[in-house]
């Protein structure tokens, strides 16, 4: 059976017992109905006619006293009057003929009656003949008429007394038969009331018992048990209903299964590619708790395979700021930008140094959220050496080229001095070009030399605290000249109580000279340039700005490197000049940077730390 039609069952049979009810209730009423009718019908017409009888009956009598009293005419026409209506009652009384006795009677009745109005007439008559005195006929109405009119009464009083007692029998069972009405009628609905809520109990029962189930089993598979099936009972929607609900339990299983195979199979592949990269990698969680070390970081941090997950990053990283890095990027939810000169870690390892250049990335899980840090280890030891290679031969190289090219440079400035004026236009002119050729190499090797001592971490800085005043004295005095005799307006900016700096003064003098010099030389006769000293946080930031043609923005970074001009402005530089400037300031923890726009002239700026 259907769900359907077993709820359409329990309303039917709800409907049923109601129907039998109402059933049993109208055919108590119309039994009750019958019994009044009934009591109506059998008694309350006959008493009606006895008691109308009665009064016509004495109407009549005091008709024929009028009589006797000598109004003739009046007292015939009272007793004719009330004979009509008599007689109106008496046809009604036999017609109500329903109890034994009542026929005999409404017989003896219209008997005794019937002589009744015979005497009466053959009174008038012999009155009207004038056969009797007024004194016979008053004993002639006693002998015969008075006692016929006292039967009848006694009559008529009896007949109405029958039908009352008879009324009155009817009601009491009228009442008896209400009173089993009410009672059956009351049973009848209680025990319609219970059958009905007992089957409404056991249908109800029935149709959520299934459902009791599918939520059991559906709390199951949300806690990952698959394995649940829902009994099929009956072939109703809820026996389909299981049957396909144990279908999707199964199919979920599988899903399950496959996606576990899926995921164990997705992690060993992680795995292997892990193992097989040669870079370290390390996982940390956002406690700072390495998650996941692959083989190459161990082997470069010299980690036992025990210990590896859960130990803190400070544990595992010989290096304390990359674990400060590490925490930044936790804090921040993003990697701080660090340039890459700054992200070598060195560790020594089996007699040598290793130099790994190491990169942080944040880990987000899908809803953007911070999962963890992964920290990628890359092996540049090699690059290292061969830089160091490369640095030491330049080193060597520009070293033994200084002596020869100084006493070249001293030989060629004795002949321009001595010899110049014996001979002709074409020699003097070679001499010359020989005599700046050197002076330029001599400058690209001291430039040279300079700059691989900085590198190769040569070069002694003596810090101390310097005024900002005394430096910029220093180096007004270094460009008097030029600036006149280029017609420069050379200006300084410089607040009174700015704090000194932490910085070799030499080195930093020779950055701040670089600049001048440069914007000396590209900035047009007559132009300006401004020398700025400011305190932000705690750096002094100093700046060179000029109204010279400005550096082209795809240079600003790079006019940093080693040998990079701007194409077509090589007018005599080495191109070291701001390579060795960015060294130097950056031994001294700060960074330089340039601000320009084409044609707009260029502001070079450098940071250095406040001395303490
Ligand atoms: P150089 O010895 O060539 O000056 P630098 O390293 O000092 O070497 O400068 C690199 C290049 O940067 C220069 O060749 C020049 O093209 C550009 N440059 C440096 N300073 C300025 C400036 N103030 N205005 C315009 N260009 C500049």
């Amino acid at each position: 059976m259907t769900l359907k039609k077993k709820i359409l069952l329990g309303y039917g049979v709800a409907f049923a017992f109601m129907s039998l009810v109402i059933a049993w209730a109208v055919l108590n009423l119309v039994s009750l109905g019958k019994a009044s009718d009934a009591i109506l019908r059998e008694n309350y017409w006959s008493i009606l006619a006895a008691e109308n009888m009665l009064d016509a009956l004495e109407r009549q009598d005091s008709g024929v006293l009028i009589l006797l009293l000598g109004d003739t005419r009046k007292g015939t026409a009272q007793f004719r009057e009330s004979e009509a209506v008599f007689l109106q009652w008496l046809a009604r009384a036999k017609d109500n003929v329903t109890i034994s006795g009542e026929a005999e009677l409404v017989q003896s009745l219209e008997a005794h009656y019937a002589r009744y109005r015979l005497q009466f007439s053959e009174l008038t008559e012999m009155l009207g003949a004038q056969k009797l005195s007024p004194e016979q006929a008053l004993g002639a109405y006693q002998q015969s008429i008075y006692p016929i009119f006292i039967n009848i009464r006694d009559e008529c009083t009896r007949l109405r007394n029958l039908n009352e007692e008879t009324m009155y029998a009817a009601s009491v069972r009228a009442g008896g038969v209400a009173r089993r009405a009410i009672w059956s009628t009351v049973s009848v609905s209680a025990t319609a009331l219970a059958i009905a809520l007992i089957f409404s109990l056991w249908l109800a029962e029935r149709i959520t018992r299934p459902l009791r189930r599918f939520m059991e089993a559906s709390r199951k598979i949300s806690a990952g048990d698959y394995s649940v099936e829902v009994p099929i009972e009956g072939a109703d929607e809820l026996g389909h209903l299981a049957g396909e609900f144990n279908r999707m339990a199964a199919q979920l299983a599988r899903y399950h299964e496959m996606n576990i195979e899926q995921i164990i199979s997705e992690k060993s592949k992680g795995e292997a590619i892990l193992s097989s990269i040669e870079d370290g990698l390390l996982v940390f969680d956002t406690e700072l708790r390495a998650t996941g070390i692959n083989p190459a970081a161990r082997r470069m941090l010299a980690l036992e395979f025990s210990e590896c997950s859960g130990l803190p990053c400070s544990d595992i990283l010989p290096a304390p700021n990359v674990c400060d890095l590490i925490r930044k990027t936790v804090e921040n939810g993003f990697q701080p930008s660090v340039p890459e000169e700054q992200r070598i870690m060195t560790m020594p390892s089996g007699g040598r140094r290793r130099h790994y250049l190491f990169s942080i990335t944040a880990i987000r899980s899908k809803d953007r959220h911070l999962s963890g840090v992964v920290l990628l280890l890359k092996d540049v030891t090699r690059l290292k050496e061969v830089e160091q290679l490369k640095s030491d031969f330049v080193m060597a190289a520009s070293h033994e080229l200084r002596t020869p090219l100084t006493s070249m440079g001293m030989s060629i400035d004795l002949l321009l001095e001595h010899a110049a004026p014996k001979l002709g236009d074409a020699d003097r002119e070679l001499l010359q070009a020989a005599h700046e050729e050197v002076h330029r190499m001599k400058a690209l090797v001291n430039d040279l030399l300079d700059l691989s001592k900085i590198e190769a971490g040569r070069i002694d800085l003596e810090f101390e605290s310097v005024q900002v005043q005394t430096l910029l004295d220093y180096v007004r005095t270094i460009f008097g000249n030029q600036v006149e005799q280029k017609h420069v307006e050379l200006t300084w900016e410089l607040p009174e109580d700015l704090s000194n700096i932490r910085a070799d003064s030499n080195k930093i003098t020779w950055v701040l000279t670089n600049l001048i010099s440069n914007a000396l030389r590209y900035v047009p006769d007559g132009g300006h340039i401004q020398v700025a000293a400011k305190r932000i946080g705690p750096y002094i930031h100093l700046s060179v700005r000029d109204d010279g043609p400005g550096i082209p923005q795809e240079y600003q970074a790079k006019i940093f490197q080693k040998f990079v001009q701007v194409k077509g402005r090589e007018v005599g530089g080495t191109g070291l000049g701001l390579a060795i400037c960015k060294e130097i300031v950056r031994a001294h923890g700060g960074t330089i940077w340039a601000e320009s726009e084409s044609g707009q002239g260029s502001t070079f700026t450098f940071t250095v730390p406040v001395a303490l």
